[in-house]
């Protein structure tokens, strides 16, 4: 008889295999190079500020683990840095790389060592959006801001002594990433229905509780305790574990990060990622015709914007990156279908007061 393998049921879940999350683990690295069996030439991927935090700090651990470790400075995650990246990679002959830094230097990390067929680690020194242990990756490709496949990392290094003396504004981002799960699989459900797309009822479940606890324990996410940072660091990596049993972004992102990469385009001066899904979610939740008002005062509980003031983002722009979200990513079907016109999208601000 022959066997065939069911390409529905078939599933490759590409998760990190070390994650320590705590005060000081940054000096566990080189114990965790060894457990992964990663030795000779490391490159460690970083920015100007980030490298005075976290990044000479890994160098010398690596160093005195044994490894020879270079340095690559970045500035902006676009497709030319990857290259550039790259090439620094081949040059040294790196063995493996590390992100160290919030988002762009993992970003970079992660799509250069996925063309360079090597293992990364992920070294976060904020935790500002999901990316830090996800097989997702911002780039900035032609000037537009894309989400590309990559590699998931093979560990997480989240030391929350680090991650707590970063400015809380980039904490309460990674909340508003958090909770914008709720309508995510809001979204997925409905495609689920509407268009007989795969749902995981798994992925969805773990992707909600992530975003319940970050909003029963709202009152609790205070700047510089590192409780919180632990928290909100966990339930990060919880969403990077969500998207790899989905096989896809679907269970941390919807409609209301079609709204932040709409914004991204459009506004002059973004906020950050989780900031713009922060609001985002508050209306989509609306739209959902559900308990938006829950999600707005968690937000603003944790201190996250809840409004386009505080994004600093002028009324238009909010009203524009609506009529537009629905047609950034079109062939992810979400409650914005096949979009809302002027009317409703005013009305959908004005009444979850995102403007007024
Ligand atoms: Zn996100």
């Amino acid at each position: 008889m022959k066997l065939t393998i069911n390409k529905n049921s078939a599933k490759w879940m590409q998760l990190p295999r070390d994650v320590l999350v705590g005060h000081g683990v940054l000096e566990e690295i080189g114990d965790v190079c060894r457990d992964l069996k990663m030795k000779g030439n490391a490159l460690i991927v970083t920015g100007s500020t980030t490298k005075n935090i976290a990044g000479k700090r890994v160098s010398n651990l690596l160093e005195s683990a044994g490894c020879s470790a270079e340095t690559v400075l970045t500035c902006k995650a676009t497709t030319e840095d990857v290259e550039k990246v790259v090439e620094k990679a081949l040059e040294v002959k790196a063995n493996f790389l590390l992100g160290v830094g919030s988002g762009r230097s993992i970003d970079l990390a992660k799509l250069a060592s996925t063309r360079l067929e090597l293992p990364f680690i992920s070294v976060p020194t904020a935790a500002s959006h999901d990316g830090i242990a996800s097989s997702r990756a911002s780039i900035v490709d032609n000037g537009r801001s894309t989400s590309a496949e990559a590699q998931a990392p093979i560990a997480v290094i989240a030391d929350t002594e680090i991650i707590s003396a970063a400015p809380f504004r980039f904490l309460a981002a990674g909340c508003g990433d958090i909770i914008s799960n709720y309508t995510a699989v809001l979204d997925w459900e409905l495609a689920g229905r509407l268009r007989n797309e795969y749902f995981g009822a798994y992925a969805a479940a773990l992707s909600r509780m992530a975003a319940r606890v970050i909003i029963e324990c709202a009152d609790s996410i205070k700047p510089e305790h590192e409780t919180s940072a632990r928290l909100v660091v966990k339930a990060l990596v919880s969403n990077g574990v969500a998207m790899s049993i989905a096989g896809s972004s679907r269970p941390a992102s919807g409609s209301e990060h079609m709204f932040s990469h709409a914004l991204d385009k459009i506004a002059p001066k973004p906020a950050l990622h989780g900031e713009q899904c922060g609001v985002g979610t508050i209306m989509m939740m609306y739209l959902h015709g559900g308990n938006w008002q829950e999600i707005r005062e968690a937000l603003k509980k944790i201190g996250a914007p809840v409004n386009a003031e505080e994004l600093g983002i002028e009324d238009k722009y909010i009203i524009e990156a609506l009529l537009h979200a629905h047609s950034i990513r079109p062939e992810r079907y979400t409650i914005l279908g096949s979009g809302l016109n002027p009317s409703a999208a005013e009305k959908v601000a004005r009444i979850t007061k995102v403007i007024n």
